[in-house]
């Protein structure tokens, strides 16, 4: 299997390649070569497997036995899923007998990018691993510098993936004293010497910039090879497929008609978790609907209205007589803060201007409305669709919109629904679920989810089963969940929410640097001191330097 890039060209890439170079140099986002197919015996082959072995049959399908053989994919995935807390992974639990919530955060850092992020951290290294053994008699050694910038929630996934791994250093940079403490906690308690928190006395944005001049800085990314982990990784994509499958075959076992209607429900920022179930459904996985939903920051939302991709930032006024707002009032009780355009929203992790992912959905959507012959060769198809996508994200880049023809419009909402939901409606949901028959406590992004399925499921059928992703555990989020739960007497958050890791996490050693400005050149200081170096933990909750 060879990847090539949504925006054309003729360059294919191996698997590996393909997972080292993250974005494709034409700024396209790289897609498999084609989709492949279920084998016919998977509904009784695969039904009992664990999340581990579905993970090896599923990924074998997009990996060449070449590049990584059956036997090293089983070890890679089995050493990234021992981190997990729950034996099932993934595991489904029911709300009611039409709404189930799939629990992705029994991960190292309690949210869904665990189960990305592991098992990238692992590829990188099996490759770094096995390049460096070829190149040994050369003496050449080749290493990575990933960077990064977080308001939170990535870093630390980010982190726990890539710790103690061979020759690679992480530097995550983050804006000092504007993190949650839980998550700033999560991040710089974590002390080994190839980790290394930066707290930069700025905002995220001053974060975000820093980390993209780095990248464009073309001799210092030669010297320190910086390497990216972010959502557009083809990895992370295919390592959120397999929960779709396993989620399918617990859902079979619990349900007592066999011929449910599946719904997946899924809270989305960059498009990477859903767009992991449109692999699963295009690969044969009888999925009816996949259901987008969107807070504030609803360019997706918008989307599945109109056919407009737009970004609307701050200074956008919204049309008069909005008809993308959705039926059912989603109006946001008081004006949301705005910065740089984005919305903050108490579902920070989905607080996004445009969303990444969606350029590869735009691909299938392109190739689908390609006019060809017939009879012509599926790479003339193929290279007018990567055109098409690279006309689109010009526009979207020069006029900050494009609007696609009706006919991709029809053919996306076959797939999908997409829907927005306000903070207001998310502190609903949680608080009616937990006052619910089946009383259950969801963070604010799963909350966002949840209020969707609500939505939607009045104009479904009755055979309809509805999968909600859950995409953090709620003591995440704790201000959200104590917000929404402060009228509710029988609530207590340490006895109810407060897992056993977090207790004792804010007295732990840290491991950050300081950096005294948002300064890049300070930042270049820090990478050029501990890219190849240990760094120094101290005993009490100091840092361990400063710049
Ligand atoms: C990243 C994230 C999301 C959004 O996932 P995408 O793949 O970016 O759509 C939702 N919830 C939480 C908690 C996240 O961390």
């Amino acid at each position: 299997m060879k990847y090539f890039s949504t925006r054309g060209g003729s360059q294919l890439l191996s698997f590996e390649d393909t997972v080292l170079t993250g974005l494709a140099p034409n700024g396209g986002l790289y897609i498999p070569q084609n989709i492949p197919q279920l084998p016919s015996d998977w509904r009784t082959a695969w039904k009992d497997y664990s999340f581990v072995d579905l993970s090896v049959e599923v990924l074998s399908l997009y990996i060449s036995h070449e590049e990584i053989s059956r036997a090293e994919l089983r070890a890679l995935v089995e050493k990234s899923y021992k981190t997990f807390r729950h034996p099932d992974i993934t595991p489904l639990k029911k709300l009611d007998d039409k709404t189930y919530i799939l629990e992705l955060f029994h991960g190292p850092t309690f949210a869904f990018k665990d189960v990305a992020l592991q098992l990238l951290g692992n590829l990188f290294e099996f490759f770094l691993v096995r390049r460096n053994a070829r190149q040994l008699v050369e003496g050449k050694q080749e290493r990575l510098t990933v960077v990064g910038a977080t308001s939170g929630d990535t870093g630390s996934a980010a982190i726990y993936g890539l710790r103690n791994k061979a020759n690679i250093s992480i530097f995550i940079l983050h804006p000092k004293g504007r993190v949650s403490p839980i998550q700033e906690a999560q991040m710089t308690t974590v002390t080994d010497p190839n980790v290394h928190n930066l707290a930069v006395k700025g905002t995220f944005d001053d974060c975000q910039d820093i980390v993209k001049a780095l990248f464009a800085d073309h001799e210092f990314n030669k010297t320190h090879r910086l390497g990216a982990v972010n959502s557009i990784n083809w990895a992370r994509i295919l390592a959120q497929t397999v929960y779709y499958f396993l989620s399918y075959f617990h859902l079979q076992a619990q349900v007592p008609t066999p011929d449910v209607e599946i719904q997946y429900v899924v809270p989305t920022g960059n498009f990477g978790d859903v767009l992991a179930g449109y692999y699963a459904k295009r690969m044969g996985l009888p999925i009816a609907k996949l259901v987008v939903a969107t807070n504030s920051n609803d360019i997706l939302a918008r989307f599945w209205k109109s056919g407009a991709y737009e970004k609307l930032d701050s200074t956008t006024p919204a049309p008069a007589g909005d008809a993308t707002q959705p039926a059912e009032g989603a109006s946001d009780g008081k004006q949301a803060q705005v910065t740089g355009g984005v919305k903050e929203t108490l579902s920070p992790a989905m607080d996004i201007l445009v969303s990444s992912n969606f350029e590869r959905l735009l691909w299938y959507l392109a190739y689908e409305s390609v006019e060809v012959d017939p009879n012509a060769h599926d790479d003339t198809r193929r290279s007018k669709a990567g055109e098409t996508v690279d006309g689109w994200m010009k526009l979207v880049k020069s006029d900050g919109r494009v609007q696609v023809p009706t006919s991709v419009l029809e053919s996306a909402r076959r797939d999908f629904i997409a829907e927005r939901v306000s903070d207001d409606q998310t502190l609903d949901t949680i608080r009616a679920q937990f006052e619910a028959p089946v009383s259950y406590i969801t963070d604010p992004h799963t909350a966002v989810g949840l209020t969707v399925a609500r939505r939607v499921a009045q104009h479904n059928p009755p055979s309809t089963v509805q999968i909600v992703l859950s995409t953090a555990h709620p003591a995440k989020f704790s201000e959200a969940v104590t917000r929404a739960l402060s009228t509710a007497s029988a609530f207590d958050f340490e006895r109810d929410v407060l897992p056993d890791e977090f207790k004792g996490l804010l007295e732990r050693k840290r491991n950050v640097v300081d950096v005294e400005a948002p300064d890049v050149e300070l930042v270049k200081r820090v990478i050029e001191k501990y890219a190849e170096r240990p760094s120094v933990v101290q005993e009490s909750g100091v840092s361990s330097g400063s710049v």
